[in-house]
Parts: structure tokens; C-alpha cells; sequence
């Protein structure tokens, strides 16, 4: 294919210049027209179209930038070069600024000539991809408009949609509350006539009314499961979340499904190990996923079969599954089971009254409004196995939303709330000295205790902490009810023996409270003020005075001691700890029995003569053969001793005796 020739339009005055020019560029193929003044240049532009001009700086009508400034008016965008001679360069930076594309210095022997035609070309190489990257920036915001546009229109549509769901979840909440009151009436009349209150009834009658109950009661369901929908599609359902023990729950549901798997003498086997944590749930909706689905087990069982309800807790989650011998599911319906209005094709319920498709569409969103998660795993001919799993629940949350949901039932009500703290002191020291499994079983039970002892309307709460403290939420109780309560509490463990380890112990616990509108207002004013008291009652360590004359044993004691969370006095003798007990106070003293200067006896007896220190408890080390059968102070109490050499965990297990009993005495 011919290319067309590159056209120059050649504006010089000196002929000489522009016949050499001339040449050199039709050397090279390109078409060049010459002329001598602007004027003609510019009326040449005028006419034509160049590629590209060449403009002398110096012409004798105008100045080559002012041909320039005209060229770009009549032809905006078109490609010009401004050839100057030597000392003309400041005209041509101008040039530059004005539009032209390049400029050439022309030199006295035309060498500049041979570089022309390259620069030519290379001018309309950086022109023409100007034009490519103006396109694309055009075509670019083009799509970016277009994109706009669309977006404008989806989200036209959304809104669209958005009110049409809106419309559809009124209507179908609206019917089926219009629905509700007709099937109620319904309901109750076929009741009244099947009683015979309006007159005798046939059997066949009485048949026919069956009939009727039967489809109402589906209908019935099918409009609780559709305003369940709609409630929870809508973002509208509220869960009520209190703390559900799965034992009682699980028994409520098996009472109410017994009779149905009964009916087709279907075994119902539960697993349900006492242990199972209590889930932070709403206990209704719940409750309605069992029921969902071990009637749908049932409903797809044959007669004879069996179905097991498992509850298992796992590391995060408690877990409910319900396994049943039935039909079984093919694996291709498995995915589809969970969405709206599926009833699987070829599911034969043996039986059963015809659901809705919506149940375990419903138990899904319902546990996963829990933060939980369900699934089915089934075998065609064999069974099938539906699980849910509810995460447990952390105590923070639980405690933070009953507070909340306790101060506005008050605020409603005008009434009062309180909260009891009961805690463990040194709870730490038990933990280390019995370890967590036995402490852990500890708190178990006295969460037991304390829920039989404050459990006496809905609302009252007992929360267990992994720290050795338990919060009792009491609904509706005042300041001086909630302390009578505390007070029970601490009486009642006070009686109880524990055994821990293999020892049996008594647990004093220390207890706080605190009400709303009396002393706090706000849920995070109740924790301030309960955490505040039991901190002044917990937080000071246990202070222990060592009294030895052996400077290694006390080191050591001291050591071991201060490991286990213990503050550590020592003093070398007797005297010297006497003089230190009238400037400090001690939980107890641990006291070597032979010493140089005071013996043991003679320091307890100065001890208990004093009333500053009469109270202290004591616990004598003892050697193997002292004599222990002097008489120590002077009343007849037994006093505790450790005898040497003994085992540390001996000495810690002797000093938590004593102390939990000294302050048992004390409370
Ligand atoms: P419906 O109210 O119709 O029972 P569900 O959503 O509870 O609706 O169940 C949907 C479908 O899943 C049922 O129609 C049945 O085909 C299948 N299905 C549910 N549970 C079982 C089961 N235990 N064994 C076999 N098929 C089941």
C-alpha cells in the first residue's frame, strides 16, 4: 500500500535556506511547499492541511511566533517547529510555551538539515500518540460515566426491590395476623361442637371434625413459621437471652415430643452429661429448633425406629444433635435442606401432618442469630444426623447484658435491682495449692449451692467467673434485701464441709453488693461499686511473719513463700518479732519451737498475753523428738504445728487450714 507523503509547509523568507531545506526533506520522501511572508504562510494553512509547519522565527511581514499563535487558532492542535538562528532562542523558548511541538536551531553550514527529517518524524510520532492518550482518557471517561450511570440505576432498583420486600413482608405479616383470629375461632367452635356443647355428635361427625382440627393446626403452623420469616428476613426478631441450662430445657422438649414418638413406637434415647455449661440463648427459640427437629425425625422414622438426642459440649461450643434411623436424605437434596420452602421430593413422612418447608430454614437463621451454626449429615435408607452448635458463653457478656435488660426492667417498673459479688478469697493460693481441676470442681458446686440458695423468680441470676468469684443478679431486690441474701449465702457455705484434694474444708467467702437507684444508676457504676469493695477486702496479700534463728531456713522460706503469692516477714528471734508485731500486723506467724535466746513456748505465751496479737494464728515448726508436751499459753486451745522435716505442699495446705479457719471464727 502507497503511504501518503508527509506534507511540510515551509515558511522562510532567505531562499538560499529554503530551497537547501526543500531538498533535504524531499530527499526523504516528504511533499513541501515553500512560502516567503506569514501572510502567505497563514493563508496557506488556511487552505490546506500539513502535517506539519516549519516557521522561520525572523520573516519580514510578522514574527514566526506571532504566525505560530495564528496557526493555532485557525488549526488548534496542528504540529508547527520553529527554526531559529543562533541568538534567537529566547524567541523560541517562547514558541515552545505558545504550542509549537519542537524547535531547531539552525546552524551557518545547514548541518542541521540532516537531523530535519528525523525530528519531523519523531514530532508526529509524540503527536500522534498524544492523540491515542487523549482518546483513551476520553473513552476512559466515558466508561466512568456509563459506570455511573449504571450505578445510579442499580441502586434505583435496589431501593425498588428493598420496598417491594418491604411491601411483601407487611403484607404477608399482615395476612397472616388476619389469619390468626378466624382459625382461633374456627378452632374453638369445632372444639365446642366435638364436646357435644351444642348438641349430640355422630361418630362420623366427630371424624370430620378431626379432619377439620387437623388442617387448621397446620394452617396454624404454616402462618407462625411465615410471620417467623418475615420477622427475622426483616431484621425484627429480638432474642431474649437469658442463661439456659440444657437439662431442664431438654427435658421440657422431650416431655412435649414423647408421646408423638410414642405414637409410633419410636425409641427416644438422650444423651445429656450433667456437666453440660449452661448456653446464653433465647430458651424459646431454642426449644423450637428441638422441637423442629426431632418431630421432623419422628415424622421421617419408621415405626420401630429410633432417634437420639445428644447434647455435648465442646472446646468453644455446646452442641445439640439429633439422630434419627429413618429415610435418610439423598445427597444431592443435603444443600437445599436449609433454604426457604423445601420439602424434599420422594421424603416420605410416615405419617405426620404436612409441614411447611419453612422449620429448618427458621432453626437456621435462629441459631445463626446466636452466633452459631447448623448443619445435616444423612445416608439414603439409613438416617440422618441434624447438629447444632451454640458458642458458650463468656461471663462478661452475660453479666453486661443482664445488668442491662436488670436496670431497664427497674426503670420500667420503678423498682430496684441489685447485684451480689461473692468471691473466694485467696482463690489463687487454693488454685495452686489443689490445682485447677479441683478448684474448678470447687466453684461448680458452690455455684450450685448458691443458685438453690437465691433461685426464686425468673430474673435471678447466678454468673460463675474462672477467678473464684460469682455474681448473683437479683431482680427486684432492694439494698437490704440484697444484703440479707449475702449474708445467707456466706452463712449457709460457712456450714458446708468441702472437700478439696482429699481435705475437707470450710470456704469462707467474702460478698458485696450493690442496688440500683440507691447506689448506682448505671450498669457500669454497679460493677465499679462491687469491684471497689471486693477489691479492698481481696487485694492485700497474705502477710506472713517466719520466726527462726536459722538464717538458711528462713531464706528459704521466704522464697517459696513469696512464689506462692505470699508477703514474707522473717526475724531471727523472739524478741526481735515482738518488737516488729507492735509496728505490723500479720496474717500469721510460722514459729521455729527451738530458738537460743526465747524458746517458741515463751514467744507464743508473750504473743497471746498481748491483745495486739492475741488473735494472730500460729503454726509451730516443730523437730522430730521436742518436747511438745508443755503446756502453750494458757488456755487449753490446740495449737496447729508442722513437724520437721515436712514437704512444702505439707506446710501450704497446714497454712490455708489455718487461716480459712481463723477467719471462718472471725466472721
Ligand atoms: P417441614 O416443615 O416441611 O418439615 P423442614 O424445613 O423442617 O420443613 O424440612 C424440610 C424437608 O427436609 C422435609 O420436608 C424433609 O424432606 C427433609 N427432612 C427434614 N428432616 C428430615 C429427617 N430427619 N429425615 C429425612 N428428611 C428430613
Amino acid at each position: 500500500m502507497e503511504k501518503t507523503p508527509i506534507s511540510v509547509l515551509l515558511v522562510e523568507d532567505n531562499e538560499g535556506h529554503a530551497v537547501l531545506t526543500k531538498g533535504a526533506l524531499e530527499q526523504e520522501g516528504f511533499k513541501v511547499d515553500v512560502c516567503r511572508t506569514g501572510r502567505d504562510g497563514l493563508d496557506r494553512v488556511f487552505r490546506n492541511d500539513y502535517h506539519v509547519h516549519l516557521i522561520d522565527v525572523r520573516l519580514p511581514d510578522l514574527p514566526g511566533v506571532e504566525v505560530l499563535r495564528r496557526i493555532n487558532t485557525i488549526k488548534p492542535g496542528s504540529v508547527s517547529i520553529i527554526v531559529s538562528g543562533h541568538g534567537d532562542e529566547a524567541a523560541a523558548v517562547e514558541a515552545m510555551k505558545l504550542g509549537a511541538y519542537d524547535y531547531l536551531v539552525k546552524s551557518p553550514q545547514m548541518s542541521h538539515l540532516a537531523a530535519l527529517p528525523l525530528i519531523i518524524r519523531e514530532v508526529l510520532e509524540r503527536r500522534q500518540l498524544k492523540d491515542e492518550r487523549e482518546q483513551l482518557q476520553t473513552e476512559l471517561w466515558e466508561h466512568a460515566r456509563l459506570l455511573e450511570e449504571r450505578n445510579v440505576e442499580l441502586r434505583r432498583a435496589n431501593e425498588e426491590l428493598k420496598k417491594l420486600d418491604q411491601l411483601k413482608s407487611d403484607f404477608v405479616s399482615m395476612v397472616s395476623h388476619e389469619l390468626r383470629t378466624p382459625m382461633a375461632t374456627i378452632k374453638e367452635f369445632a372444639g365446642i361442637i366435638v364436646d357435644e356443647i351444642a348438641g349430640p355428635v355422630t361418630n362420623e361427625q366427630r371424624e370430620y371434625l378431626g379432619v377439620v382440627k387437623a388442617n387448621v393446626d397446620r394452617l396454624s403452623r404454616i402462618v407462625n413459621d411465615l410471620l417467623d420469616m418475615t420477622k427475622i428476613e426483616a431484621g425484627r426478631l429480638m432474642l431474649n437471652k437469658v442463661l439456659v441450662e440444657p437439662q431442664a430445657m431438654v427435658e421440657h422438649v422431650l416431655q412435649s415430643m414423647r408421646p408423638l414418638a410414642e405414637a409410633k413406637a419410636i425409641t427416644l434415647e438422650v444423651s445429656l452429661p450433667p456437666a453440660v455449661p449452661s448456653v446464653f440463648a433465647d430458651e424459646d427459640k431454642i426449644t423450637q429448633i428441638l422441637v423442629n427437629l426431632i418431630s421432623n425425625a419422628i415424622k421421617f422414622t419408621e415405626k420401630g425406629g429410633r432417634i437420639h438426642l445428644k447434647v455435648s459440649e465442646q472446646p468453644a461450643e455446646v452442641e445439640f444433635s439429633v439422630a434419627d434411623t429413618g429415610t435418610g436424605i439423598a445427597p444431592q437434596d443435603l444443600p437445599k435442606l436449609f433454604e426457604k420452602f423445601q420439602q424434599i421430593e420422594g421424603g416420605s413422612a410416615e405419617g405426620g401432618a404436612k409441614g411447611t418447608g419453612l422449620g429448618l430454614a427458621i432453626s437456621k437463621r435462629l441459631v445463626e442469630l446466636h452466633g452459631g451454626h447448623i448443619r445435616a449429615a444423612s445416608e439414603l435408607g439409613k438416617g440422618s444426623v441434624f447438629s447444632f452448635a451454640l458458642p458458650k458463653h463468656d461471663p462478661d457478656e452475660v453479666f453486661r447484658e443482664c445488668l442491662r435488660r436488670g436496670i431497664e426492667q427497674a426503670k420500667r417498673k420503678q423498682g430496684c435491682f441489685s447485684i451480689s459479688v461473692v468471691a473466694i478469697p485467696n482463690f489463687q493460693q487454693l488454685k495452686a495449692l489443689y490445682g485447677p481441676e479441683e478448684t474448678n470442681r470447687l466453684l461448680k458446686q458452690l455455684e450450685l449451692m448458691i443458685k438453690e440458695m437465691v433461685r426464686r423468680r425468673q430474673g435471678d441470676i447466678v454468673i460463675r467467673w474462672q477467678q473464684g468469684e460469682m455474681v448473683v443478679i437479683l431482680a427486684e431486690v432492694d439494698q437490704t434485701g440484697s444484703k440479707v441474701i449475702a449474708e445467707r449465702i456466706k452463712r449457709l457455705t460457712m456450714r458446708h464441709a468441702f472437700v478439696l484434694g482429699g481435705q475437707t474444708l470450710t470456704i469462707p467467702l467474702v460478698t458485696t453488693t450493690a442496688t440500683y437507684p440507691d447506689e448506682a444508676l448505671t450498669e457500669d457504676e454497679l460493677i465499679q461499686i462491687t469491684e471497689g469493695r471486693l477489691r479492698q477486702v481481696e487485694c492485700r496479700k497474705t502477710r506472713v511473719l517466719v520466726v527462726d534463728d536459722e538464717r538458711k531456713v528462713r531464706e528459704l522460706l521466704r522464697e517459696a513463700l513469696e512464689h506462692r503469692g505470699y508477703e514474707v516477714l522473717t526475724s531471727a528471734g523472739g524478741p526481735e518479732a515482738l518488737e516488729r508485731l507492735k509496728r505490723e500486723s500479720v496474717d500469721l506467724i510460722l514459729l521455729d519451737l527451738v530458738m537460743p535466746v526465747m524458746d517458741g513456748y515463751e514467744f507464743y505465751h508473750a504473743l497471746k498475753e498481748d491483745p495486739r496479737t492475741k488473735e494472730v494464728p500460729v503454726i509451730i515448726v516443730t523437730a522430730k523428738g521436742d518436747r511438745k508436751d508443755r503446756r502453750i499459753g494458757l488456755e487449753p486451745e490446740p495449737y496447729n504445728y508442722i513437724v520437721k522435716p515436712f514437704q512444702l505442699e505439707d506446710l501450704l495446705s497446714k497454712m490455708h487450714d489455718v487461716l480459712f479457719q481463723h477467719r471462718a471464727a472471725s466472721l
